[in-house]
């Protein structure tokens, strides 16, 4: 692979990462072992606010039937009570996931991206139903679903590689990389 042709975005100034997590053990004890109650999700959960790249993320929306939203919006900011300009999230990652929003925009990658697909939510990883997806612990999120399928390999799916790679080199890892690719999946910790 030519590195030189990776894109490089800037870093945001005051803005130092946690490293991500490796494995499902670091996982539980980096972000707590979800079990999909309200007060785990009272304790846990935070909201990646993106107010401030709305006019690059305002096209995005979430995919339920016919009815665009202006906004991403989750169902719940835990830290408003109310929604917010953004989506649900471990509070852990609220600072990863922003930078990663605010590095596509700074890339004009986002303009790429159509849909936001899903955040924290508390189900077992799909066709494994014996452990929890990435999605319970808050540390995931969807994006262009319907154009980057679960099994769907690189003959198929749409992901942009340079929206994988600005990811990548902030540390997430990228579902496209699975050996049963799941390239709309994006997730900050790895196995
Ligand atoms: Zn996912």
């Amino acid at each position: 692979m030519d590195t030189s042709k990776l894109p490089t975005a800037s870093i945001s100034p005051g803005v130092i990462l946690m490293q991500p997590p490796k494995g499902r053990a670091e996982w539980e004890r980096v972000y707590g072992k979800p079990d999909g109650s309200p007060a785990w999700e009272q304790e846990h959960l935070g909201f990646c606010e993106l107010d401030d790249l709305r006019e690059q993320v305002g096209h995005l929306y979430y995919p339920n039937g016919t009815q665009r939203l202006d906004f991403f919006a989750t169902r719940i900011n835990p830290k408003t009570g109310g929604r917010g300009y953004g989506f649900a999230c471990h509070k852990l990652c609220e600072q990863a996931f922003h930078e990663l929003f605010r590095r596509w925009a700074e890339l004009d990658l986002l303009r790429l991206l159509r849909t936001f697909d899903g955040s924290y939510n508390f189900r077992a990883t799909r066709g494994r139903s014996s452990s929890l997806s990435p999605h319970s612990y808050g540390m995931a999120i969807d994006l262009d679903a319907q154009w980057n399928q679960f099994g769907w390999g690189p003959d198929r799916y749409e992901m942009h590689p340079d929206v994988a790679a600005v990811a990548e080199a902030l540390g997430f890892t990228w579902g496209g990389r699975f050996s049963y690719p799941d390239a709309m999946h994006f997730q900050y910790g790895s196995y």
